[in-house]
């Protein structure tokens, strides 16, 4: 079936509108008409091949919310009419020591909804910058928030799993001080969950602007990490801290914050590394440096379920799809509170 989408031909060029196929349905296959897309920073690490091996034309949008119009004969986990939400994933090898841990984020042949290997036309996953979506039910996630809150559900496909799933394995919670580093569109969700979870959370911004807007998201002390004598107030005082900077940056400056067996976890996933830390700040206080991607599906829904419960969704700037390379240039100032959000009832205009 041909449906209407937004992607690129090539890194150097801006994104346009293309018609593109998605498959038939198969036996554990949903179809979803896609009602809104998230626009997540790595969409622009990709799509501009900031990172290695993109393939075009290129279609991003791993943050996907919609609504099923058919299932094939032996699903059994989703029905039509359904209100359905899509992350990162749309397959793995099903029988590996991951994807049985429900951790098909790190299984090896985990397929990712845009640029991933396919059987299908063009060869590559094409991703939720769509009108519609085929996608084996396994990675297909149940979504009960309110109807109404679908647009600021999205982001939590991408933005609330890759924040909720290390705050969950470092054991967030009270009595913990815990730090969300860089307030975008990762940033914001860490602070509301990890708010949630009833932990102390300091937030560190290079923005000015965000300092009061971090207080109201759930932040209970921000700073401003150009500031040397704010972050200097901070030594040896975390438990642990979330790193969602999407750029290279000084890791040191963050590691001296955390106490004794402190971890930081980097979930940013920059073009270019960091500077190597010194092996000094990890030794003197037994601190560990981490790595997070994504989460499972389990977890995926697991955090869907707890945001409902919670009342959490992230605060969004809806867009239409014709607005998305003024949107990118935007996220790359840090101009947007703090995540855009495709509706993708502009792409039949
Ligand atoms: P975003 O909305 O653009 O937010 C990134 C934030 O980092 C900015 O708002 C800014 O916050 C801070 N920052 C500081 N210096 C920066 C600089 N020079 N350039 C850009 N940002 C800077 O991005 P996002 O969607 O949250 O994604 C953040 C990173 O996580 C990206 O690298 C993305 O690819 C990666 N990611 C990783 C995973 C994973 O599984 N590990 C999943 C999704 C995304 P302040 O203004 O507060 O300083
Ligand atoms: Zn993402």
């Amino acid at each position: 079936m041909t449906v209407k989408a937004f992607g690129a031909y090539a890194g150097d060029k801006p994104l346009e509108p293309m018609d593109i196929s998605r498959r038939s349905v198969g036996p554990h296959d949903v179809r979803i008409e896609i009602v809104f897309c998230g626009v997540c920073h790595s969409d622009i690490h990709q799509v501009r091949s900031e990172w290695a091996g993109t393939l075009y034309p290129c279609v991003p949008g791993h943050e996907i919310v919609g609504r099923v119009s058919s299932v094939g004969a032996h699903v059994t986990s989703h029905q039509v009419d359904d209100l359905v939400g899509v992350g990162c994933i749309v397959d793995s090898c099903k029988r590996c020591d991951d994807c049985s841990d429900g951790l098909e984020n790190y299984c090896d042949h985990m397929v990712g909804t845009y640029n991933g290997p396919t059987p299908d036309a063009p060869g590559h996953t094409l991703g939720g910058y769509s009108q519609q979506i085929v996608v084996h039910e396994r990675y297909v996630l149940r979504i009960s928030h309110p109807e109404e809150q679908l647009a600021a559900v999205a982001p939590l496909l991408c933005a609330g799993i890759t924040t909720y799933s290390p705050l969950r394995h470092w054991n967030v919670g009270p009595g913990h001080k815990v730090g969300v580093v860089g307030i975008g569109g990762l940033g914001h969700m860490g602070i509301k969950l990890a708010n949630a979870m009833g932990a102390h959370v300091v937030a560190f911004t290079t923005s000015e602007s965000k300092r009061e807007a971090a207080k109201a998201l759930g932040a209970y002390e921000v700073v401003v990490s150009r500031n040397a004598d704010e972050m200097a107030a901070h030594i040896k005082s975390l438990d642990f801290i979330l790193n969602t900077v999407a750029a290279p940056h000084d890791l040191d400056a963050f590691l001296v914050l955390l106490k004794r067996d402190g971890t930081m976890t980097l979930v940013g996933a920059p073009a270019t590394p960091h500077p190597s830390p010194e092996v000094f700040s990890l030794i003197m206080k037994r601190r560990s440096l981490a790595g997070s991607m994504i989460g499972g599906i389990p977890e995926t829904q697991e955090m869907l379920d707890f945001c409902a419960e919670h009342g959490i969704v992230a605060d969004i700037e809806l867009i239409r799809a014709d607005g998305i390379n003024e949107a990118y240039e935007r996220m790359l100032k840090g101009d947007v509170k703090y995540r855009f959000v495709i509706d993708t009832a502009s792409l039949a205009a």
